[in-house]
C-alpha cells in the first residue's frame, strides 16, 4: 500500500510528538508519526517505577498541552521546587497529547510501525502487527526523531557478562526484588544509579548495605537553578554563573572548578575528580543522601560478574549470593554525533543548548 504525507516523523517520543505538535499548529500540513513501540511516549514506556522527570514538568512535553499543574512540592527531596512528573504521568500525558493531535484530522500516529529506510517509491515502513510492508510517499521531509533515542536499563543489552545464579536486575525490577537483609551493588555512574541509591535509602536500607560501582564521577547541576515561574530568577542566576565562569576560565578544568565554586555544579564526592558531564541534576537533599554511601568502587566499568567477585576494567571486588546487583549502566541519551538539523529531505530534531555544551566541553559525554 502506498500512502502519502507531507512529513513522516520517525519516533513518537518527546522529540517526535513535540515536533508534530508544532507542525500541526503552525502549518497546514499532513503529518504521519510512526513508532515501533506499542504506544506513544518513547522511553517513558519502559521506565522504572519510581522515575520522575529530572526537570520541572513545566518544561517538558509538547507546546500545545501543559504537563502538570505548576505545583510546588512540599515534601521529599524536591521540597520547595516545582513538581516533577512521575513516569506514569509522563506516559499518560503523551497519550493525551497524541489523542489531541489525531483529533485535528491532520496527524496520524501509527504505533507498532517500524521505519526501515528509503525504498524505491517512498519510505519503507513495516507494520509489526501484520508484517506488511508499506511505502510512504513523503511530499516534504522525513523527520528523524529517533536520532537521540534514549538507551535505558530495561531495554539495553547488558554490556558485561553475568555468571549463572548471579542476582542482577535492571533498576525497573528493584522494588520487586529488594528484600530485607539483602545487600546491594548499584552499577553505574549517572542519574539512574543515583535514583537507585536514593530509592534504597528512602526505603530504609542502611548506607553500609549499598556498594556503588561507580566507574566515573559525574558533575550534576543544582536543581535550584532550573525552576520556572515564580522562581525563574534562579535560571537567570544560573545562566549568569555559566557566563561568568566561562569568561574567566583558563581551560576546561578551570571552568568546572569555577562552576563548582559558584554552586552551579556539584559532585557527590568533592575530593574525587569528576570526569563525566551529562547535564543531569540533583537537589541539595539528594546530594546529602548520596554522600552517606561510603563504599564506592572506582575500578572502571564492569566486565563480568561471577558468583563471588565482580571483575572490572582495573581490578576486582567481592560479591556474593546475598548481593542484589542493580543494572543502571545504560547510556541514557545516546552519544550520536552532532549533525545538521536541516538536511536535504530530512530534519533531525536535536536539543541545541546543553548538548552542544557537552559536546564541546572536552569531557566524555
Ligand atoms: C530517566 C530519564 C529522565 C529524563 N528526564 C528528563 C527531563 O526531566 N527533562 C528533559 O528535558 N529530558 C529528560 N530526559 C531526556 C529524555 O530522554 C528526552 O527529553 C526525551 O524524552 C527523549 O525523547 P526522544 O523522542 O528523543 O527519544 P525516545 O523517548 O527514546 O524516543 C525515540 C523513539 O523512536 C522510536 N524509534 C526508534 N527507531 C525507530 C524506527 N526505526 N522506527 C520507528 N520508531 C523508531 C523508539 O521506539 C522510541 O519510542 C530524561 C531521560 C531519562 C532516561
Amino acid at each position: 500500500m502506498l500512502v502519502s504525507s507531507d512529513y513522516l516523523v520517525v519516533g513518537a517520543g518527546a522529540s517526535g510528538l513535540a515536533f508534530a505538535d508544532a507542525l500541526v499548529a503552525e502549518a497546514d500540513v499532513e503529518v504521519t508519526v510512526i513508532d515501533h513501540r506499542r504506544a506513544p511516549g518513547g522511553h517513558w514506556l519502559d521506565t522504572y517505577p519510581f522515575v520522575r522527570l529530572h526537570t520541572p514538568s513545566a518544561y517538558y512535553g509538547v507546546n500545545s498541552l501543559a504537563l502538570g499543574k505548576d505545583r510546588i512540592d512540599e515534601v521529599s527531596e524536591n521540597a520547595g521546587y516545582y513538581e516533577r512528573a512521575t513516569g506514569e504521568e509522563v506516559f499518560e500525558y503523551f497519550a493525551e497529547a497524541t489523542g489531541r493531535l489525531t483529533q485535528t484530522g491532520r496527524c496520524r500516529v501509527l504505533t507498532r510501525h517500524e521505519h526501515l529506510g528509503a525504498g524505491s517509491d517512498g519510505e519503507q515502513v513495516r507494520d509489526l502487527s501484520t508484517g506488511e510492508l508499506h511505502e510512504v510517499a513523503v511530499r516534504r521531509k522525513v523527520v528523524d526523531a529517533r536520532y537521540l533515542e534514549a538507551s535505558i536499563p530495561a531495554t539495553h543489552a547488558t554490556p558485561f557478562q553475568v555468571a549463572p545464579g548471579v542476582r542482577l536486575v535492571p533498576i525497573n525490577d528493584l522494588p520487586a526484588a529488594a528484600q530485607s537483609g539483602c545487600s546491594y551493588a548499584v552499577l553505574g555512574s549517572g542519574k539512574t544509579a543515583a535514583d537507585a541509591c536514593i530509592w534504597l535509602l528512602d526505603n530504609d536500607v542502611q548506607p553500609d548495605r549499598i556498594r556503588w560501582i561507580r566507574p566515573r564521577d559525574a558533575w550534576f547541576y543544582d536543581r535550584s537553578h532550573f525552576q520556572p515561574l515564580e522562581q525563574v530568577g534562579a535560571i537567570m542566576e544560573g545562566i549568569s554563573l555559566d557566563a561568568e565562569a566561562g569568561a574567566h576560565a583558563a581551560n576546561v578544568d578551570d571552568l568546572f572548578e569555577r562552576l563548582e565554586a559558584s554552586g552551579r555544579l556539584a559532585r557527590i564526592d568533592p575530593a574525587w575528580p569528576a570526569t563525566m558531564y551529562r547535564g543531569t541534576m540533583l537537589s541539595a537533599r539528594e546530594l546529602a543522601a548520596l554522600r552517606q554511601i561510603a563504599d564506592v568502587v572506582r575500578l572502571g566499568r564492569v566486565r563480568r560478574i561471577e558468583a563471588d567477585r565482580i571483575v572490572l576494567e582495573r581490578g576486582e571486588t567481592k560479591t556474593g549470593a546475598g548481593v542484589l546487583h542493580v543494572d543502571c549502566t545504560a547510556l541514557g541519551l545516546n552519544n550520536a554525533p552532532a549533525t545538521p538539523i536541516f538536511q536535504p529531505g530530512r530534519i533531525v530534531p536535536e536539543a541545541c543548548t546543553w548538548i552542544v555544551t557537552q559536546r564541546h566541553s572536552g569531557l566524555p559525554v
